[in-house]
């Protein structure tokens, strides 16, 4: 019997400009790229890992932020097993539209809505700490406040957290579906 990889679907979201499509592309390849040009609508890259002996491909979902890309929102999200919110350190009004990201999470998201959620909020750009407009704490309580589990804060022009981020969320959903 061949025996298939587990596949999970991630979906990136947050405000445009916070760093998402950079996030995946330096995941992925391991070099920052500037100027990554603007997502349009939706896009999806494939990343195999292992984790405690198990083989798993993530699907990872990259959602333009734009206004004018929100009615594909819900069909975006639809299937997904864990969620990644980014906002940017330097950017307080990145931080503050959680919420509604978190609703529209909400109902594309697969698993029982009592638990806790599998997404993790991660604060961009720290290399950029000096420009900080959101502190540590003001985030991780908002994570707390919506029940999320983890709290990161990396960056994408120096690689600091890249790969924990995928590993933790990947860790989350494999709990979540009883794998791990
Ligand atoms: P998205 O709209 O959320 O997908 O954001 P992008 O990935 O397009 O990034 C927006 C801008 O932020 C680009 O100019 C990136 O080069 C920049 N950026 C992304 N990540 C970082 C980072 O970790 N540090 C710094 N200094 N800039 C970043
Ligand atoms: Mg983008």
């Amino acid at each position: 019997m061949v025996e298939s990889d587990l596949m999970f679907k991630i979906c990136l979201f947050g405000d445009g400009g916070v760093g998402k499509t950079t996030l995946i592309g330096r995941y992925l390849t391991g070099v920052f790229k500037s100027n990554q040009t603007i997502t349009i609508g939706v896009d999806f890259h494939v990343k195999k890992l292992e984790i405690e002996g198990k083989k798993v491909s993530l699907q990872i979902w990259d959602f333009a932020g734009e206004s004018r890309f929100r009615f594909l929102l819900p069909s975006y999200v639809v299937g997904a097993s864990g969620g990644i919110f980014m906002y940017d350190i330097t950017r307080f009004s990145s931080l503050k539209n959680f919420p509604d990201w978190i609703e529209i999470f909400k109902k594309g998201f697969i698993g029982a809505q009592d638990k806790q959620l599998p997404v993790i909020m991660a604060g961009s750009k720290l290399d950029l700490n000096y420009k900080r407009a959101v502190s540590s704490k003001e985030a991780f309580d908002m994570a707390k406040a919506n029940n999320l589990y983890g709290y990161i804060e990396c960056s994408a022009k120096d690689g600091r957290n890249v790969e924990d981020i995928f590993y933790e969320i990947t860790k989350l959903m494999m709990h979540r579906a009883d794998i791990i």
